[in-house]
């Protein structure tokens, strides 16, 4: 199929004719994408098959990645890249007057994320693979993934997304696999032959099915799998209204929740999790029984790895199978399970951390429930013999406790590993938000420091940065990122530097042309492009950003010989439907960018720009134009980020406070390589405990602060002035929380250190080679290395043939 360009273009035109059952000229693009994504996906089906039957045969320990999220992005262009052929398609497409652009365009992104946490499930997929590690993921195959975003007049309005809507050319329905899942019912207890046995009555069971897709590796024969389950009304149906049953089970894995930062206690969104898990750990130990004797084994030949605390039930459904179908005794059970699972923590904002009400859970899940209260008891028992008598330490670090669940500490207990994702985050987690569990058992906290697959956010997404770099210092950066530290040795050289700062312009083109075509504004392109993408939300910071930029205005109107370097300052961020205050920031930015870029002198210095539904594929043509990356968090909030990390790999200069991985890009690259403004997590951390922050003193002693503050309340914006008061109110009323008012003034700073930088743009351009230099540590190669070695202690393997 893809062993010569003629051989190509033959099967090419045979397939679409089978497929469409039409001539190529009659077939629009779409079906010529559908053509081309079925081809690859046949052409890879035999190395998928290989990689599967080696790990069976061969007995490879295996990984299972579970998350509730996987943003894959598109797949295409990335697949026909790792298998090498995608020059050959291109050529030969182009022989049949088609451009592989503009098919790769066609595919929609598989949206089945919200942001970092999903994303990086989705890096960690690609770093597997591309390593020869035998490791899966599992997830849901939501029918909508994250809504897509529209701005009408200023306000976003959300619109259901709509990937499968013509089907889904990388994936193969399982039906051989298809498990059972389980809800209500009450559990009935009994002997038999001495034993305490447990048993579900009234139940309803819904069918979980598998959909597989290909992770295919990076120029290797490895191809893993990630299997997505979709719900479906089972064939035992219920005693009850047939449509209401086929309804509410469809619902299971019909809608991606749109919110990573708050718990909103939805029962349907429990039933979620627990269809996850429960499908996964079902197919694992199935599979795992198909080749092995006895289960003592397991953590052996199998990790189980739960991103966050969404899949935490994969400990108690696990307990489950052991106990009540595989009839091993608690103690048996217990050490399987916790030797076989590892957790990571993704957040220490107490919004975020998972609780669930008991009078909920317990209903939908009462032989899960059960479970949970022995391990809790259990673990309490064992820890009053620990600290006998401390009644109080123990109540904090129970499970179950004030009519609730509480997941991560479910999590903690029930797994070998907690780990943080960057170093400042396990820090926080070991001396703060975790720390008596810390206390108690120091030795199963770890860092693992998050990273992103060099090869879509360098490789795929910046391909004349990737030619320049392979020109320089050849491509063996490739297989090892670290060698990118090669390009210092080119960092004082003029041509090298530019032909560096020309990537950077026409990667700034390309966002340019891309942005007049979306929002019909021109800009400038010698301007410095001053990027903030990402979720929206308030400890994020992008008001920051907007307080800034009005300050930045009045200045320029104030003061006619304060100049600064045109700037271009760019958002992209979806705000979770539910979130009012996010929301308002988002119609604040479209309020300014209108004054802003209206206003005849001010729009030679500075532009407002909001770029509609940021996603995956946006990313790839945002971050390789950034001049600057905006990682402006509140110190202490942000547990990693990995925006930071793909800015930085596209040459991007930092401009961040000491928040998640921004301070290891720092140790990185060294002060002088990037700026850093605002108060330490430290600082933030004091405050919340001993008070002391006023932020009306701001208000009342900067006059900056205090005009731009009267702007958002007065009839400053040509709307009612009550419609940016809950901004206000944050700030000043409820004393402004993440610390706004406290770092504005060194946010200011730092804008003026960064534009007088910018003035000597030979300096710039080595600051931002130093940059691409010191990212190989950001690559999630690395990070799968460590969680191989340290905590699933899987190894690589090799495939030998075609
Ligand atoms: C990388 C990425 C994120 C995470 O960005 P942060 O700046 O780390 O919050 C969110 N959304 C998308 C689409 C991404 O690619």
């Amino acid at each position: 199929m893809f062993s010569s360009v003629d051989e190509f273009v033959r099967s090419y035109k045979e397939k679409l004719e089978h497929m469409h059952g039409k001539q190529l000229a009659e077939c629009n693009s779409r079906e010529q994408y559908e053509t081309l994504g079925t081809m690859v996906r046949e052409y890879c089906s035999r190395d998928w098959l290989a990689t599967m039957e080696k790990y069976r045969y061969e007995k490879q320990k295996q990984v299972y990645y579970l998350s509730i999220e996987f943003l894959l992005g598109k797949l295409l262009k990335s697949n026909l890249i790792h298998l090498g052929i995608r020059e050959l398609c291109e050529e030969g497409l182009k022989r049949l007057g088609i451009s592989l652009t503009g098919l790769e365009e066609v595919e929609c992104d598989a949206g089945l994320g919200n942001g970092g946490l999903g994303r990086l499930a989705a890096c960690f997929l690609d770093s597997l693979a591309s390593q020869d590690l035998p490791g899966h993921g599992c997830g849901i195959r939501y029918k909508h993934g994250l809504f897509d975003q529209r701005i009408v007049d200023g306000y976003q309005v959300e619109l259901p997304e709509q990937w499968l809507k013509y089907g889904n050319v990388w994936e193969v329905r399982r039906d051989d696999q298809i498990v059972q899942v389980t809800f209500g019912g009450e559990v009935e207890t009994y002997y038999s032959k001495d034993r305490l046995e447990f048993r579900l009555n009234g139940a309803e069971t819904i069918s979980a099915v598998p959909y597989d897709l290909p992770i295919i590796g990076y120029r290797t024969n490895t191809i893993n799998s990630l299997r997505l389950w979709s719900a479906e009304p089972s064939s035992h149906s219920p005693n009850r209204s047939l449509m209401k049953y086929k309804i509410e089970t469809e619902a299971v894995s019909e809608f991606l929740y749109p919110d990573d930062t708050h718990i909103d206690g939805k029962i349907l969104r429990l039933k979620q999790q627990y269809f996850l898990v429960s499908a996964s750990i079902q197919r694992i130990l199935a599979s795992y029984k198909e080749q092995n004797s006895s289960l003592l084994e397991l953590p052996d030949q199998v990790a189980i790895h739960i991103n966050d605390t969404h899949p935490v039930l994969a400990i108690p459904e696990m307990m489950r199978i052991l106990i009540d179908e595989e009839k091993l005794d608690w103690d048996t059970a217990w050490d399987i399970t916790t030797k076989t699972i590892s957790y990571t923590n993704h957040t220490t904002l107490s919004e975020a951390l998972e609780k669930w009400q008991i009078d909920l859970f317990k209903p939908l899940l009462p032989r899960i429930y059960l479970i949970v209260e022995e391990i809790n008891e259990r673990y309490c028992a064992k820890l009053w013999e620990k600290y006998p008598g401390d009644w109080q330490r123990i109540e904090q670090m129970a499970i179950i406790a004030h009519g609730v669940v509480k997941m991560a500490h479910l999590a903690i207990v029930g797994s070998h590993s907690v780990n943080g994702v960057a170093e400042m985050h396990t820090d926080i987690l070991k001396k703060r938000e975790m720390r008596l569990f810390y206390e108690y058992e120091p030795n199963k906290f770890n860092n693992k420091t998050n990273g992103i697959t060099h090869r879509r956010w360098l490789l795929q997404c910046n391909p004349e940065l990737t030619s320049l770099i392979n020109y320089s210092i050849g491509d063996a950066w490739i297989k090892d990122p670290t060698k990118l530290v090669e390009l210092l040795n080119w960092k004082e050289d003029r041509v090298f530097l530019n032909d560096f700062a020309d990537v950077k312009r026409k990667r700034k083109t390309i966002l340019a042309n891309y942005i007049h075509y979306k929002n019909g504004i021109s800009i400038d392109h010698s301007s410095i492009f001053d990027i903030q993408v990402k979720r929206m939300h308030a400890y994020k910071r992008q008001l920051l950003n907007v307080l800034h930029i009005m300050y930045l205005y009045n200045r320029l109107k104030e003061d006619s010989r304060f100049e600064i370097h045109p700037r271009t300052f760019i958002f992209g961020a979806k705000a979770s439907p539910g979130y009012y205050y996010a929301k308002k920031i988002i119609k604040l930015i479209h309020s300014v960018a209108e004054i802003v870029n209206n206003d005849p002198y001010v729009k030679n210095f500075i532009k407002v720009i909001f770029i509609e539904n940021f996603r995956v594929s946006l990313g790839e043509i945002i971050y390789p134009a950034a001049d600057v990356s905006e990682q402006i968090s509140t110190a202490s909030k942000e547990a990693s980020g990995t925006g930071n990390m793909k800015f930085m790999m596209n040459g991007a200069i930092t401009l961040g406070t000491l928040d998640g991985a921004n301070i290891e890009i720092l140790n990185e690259v060294g002060e002088e390589n990037l700026f850093i403004f605002g108060l330490t997590a430290e600082e933030v951390l004091s405050y919340y405990q001993n008070g002391g922050y006023k932020s009306s003193d701001y208000y009342h002693h900067d006059t900056r602060i205090k005009k731009v503050l009267d702007q958002l309340i007065g009839d400053y914006f040509p709307l009612p002035s009550v419609e940016f008061e809950p901004i206000y109110d944050s700030l000043m009323s409820y004393n402004d929380e993440y610390f706004l008012l406290r770092d504005f003034s060194s946010y200011v700073d730092a804008h003026e250190r960064l534009n007088n930088a910018y003035l000597d743009k030979t300096k710039w351009s080595k600051m931002s080679v130093h940059n691409v230099a010191k990212s190989g540590y950001f690559t999630s190669d690395r990070t799968i290395r460590q969680y191989a070695e340290d905590i699933w202690n899987i190894e690589q393997h090799t495939l030998h043939h075609s």
